[in-house]
């Protein structure tokens, strides 16, 4: 990658507790002796542990997101749900919309295009997931998926200003399985054709999810139309975040 700033979108999905902030402190002291380095981590952990981590991370560079957010952006009596405006509130800066495991759970494009815009009017930044499952891609059905969410998605969007696509192909999340360098860069080409063509953006941020490693960083790295990456079980364990990052350095 080169000179530009790489993100580093730390999903904790359902981990931790409060034990768990003592676990960052080595991330935090990394971050700090490392200021000058090109780089934004991100945590984005359970929302009860948003505001913890908030306390903690306040005066360094890191910023704090949500893994999800209700479509609703004013309160009401949406039993259980949290949304954009009560995330904002607590010191986050970031949303993880659109996210597989979510998809799964029920969450179509509609659904998803409405939290996107609800976040971006409580001027959060979006991690918009997108990506094609194992079927779709044996199907060939990759770009079809790729450009009907994007389209869905992002349909009435006006500005990119806040919004960092990040592909995750379904069947390289938990699996350890990673695309290979050039599949990935033709799916990442053809997400950057489809904004393009269908939307008056400024250049898209794009990060790349799925099982990055301390292993695969250096290989994924030298993909230069990357941003960055959407880390998820590795990024539970400091050391391996810590890796991960020290590796994208030039
Ligand atoms: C994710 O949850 O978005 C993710 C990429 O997970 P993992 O890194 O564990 O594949």
């Amino acid at each position: 990658m080169t000179n530009k700033i790489r993100y580093f979108i730390a999903n904790w999905k359902m981990f931790g507790d409060l034990k768990s902030l003592k676990s960052i402190d080595k991330v935090v002291k990394f971050t700090k002796l490392n200021k000058k380095k090109k780089f934004k981590l991100v945590y984005c952990p359970p929302y009860t542990l948003i505001y913890p981590f908030f306390e903690k991370i306040k005066n360094t560079s890191i910023d704090i997101g949500a893994q999800n957010c209700h479509e609703e952006n004013n309160f009401g009596a949406f039993t259980g749900s949290i949304n954009s405006k009560m995330i904002k509130n607590l010191g986050a800066k970031f949303v993880i919309i659109g996210h597989s495991e979510n998809r799964s759970n029920g969450e179509n494009d509609l659904l998803i295009n409405k939290k996107i815009k609800s976040a971006l009017k409580n001027n959060l930044t979006v991690i918009f997931c997108i990506g094609e499952s194992n079927i779709e891609k044996r199907k060939k059905k990759t770009n079809r998926v790729l450009r009907s969410q994007i389209l869905n998605g992002l349909k009435g969007v006006r500005s990119n200003n806040k919004i960092i696509i990040a592909y995750e192909p379904v069947w390289s999340i938990g699996t350890g399985v990673v695309p290979k360098n050039m599949e990935l860069m033709k799916n990442i080409q053809f997400i950057q054709f489809t904004i393009n063509q269908n939307f008056n953006f400024k250049k898209i941020k794009i990060i790349y999810g799925g099982s990055v490693s301390p292993k695969n960083i250096k290989d994924l790295n030298s993909i230069t139309s990357l941003d960055g990456y959407l880390i998820g079980g590795a990024s539970q364990s400091s050391k391996k975040l810590i890796d991960i990052v020290k590796k994208t350095f030039i």
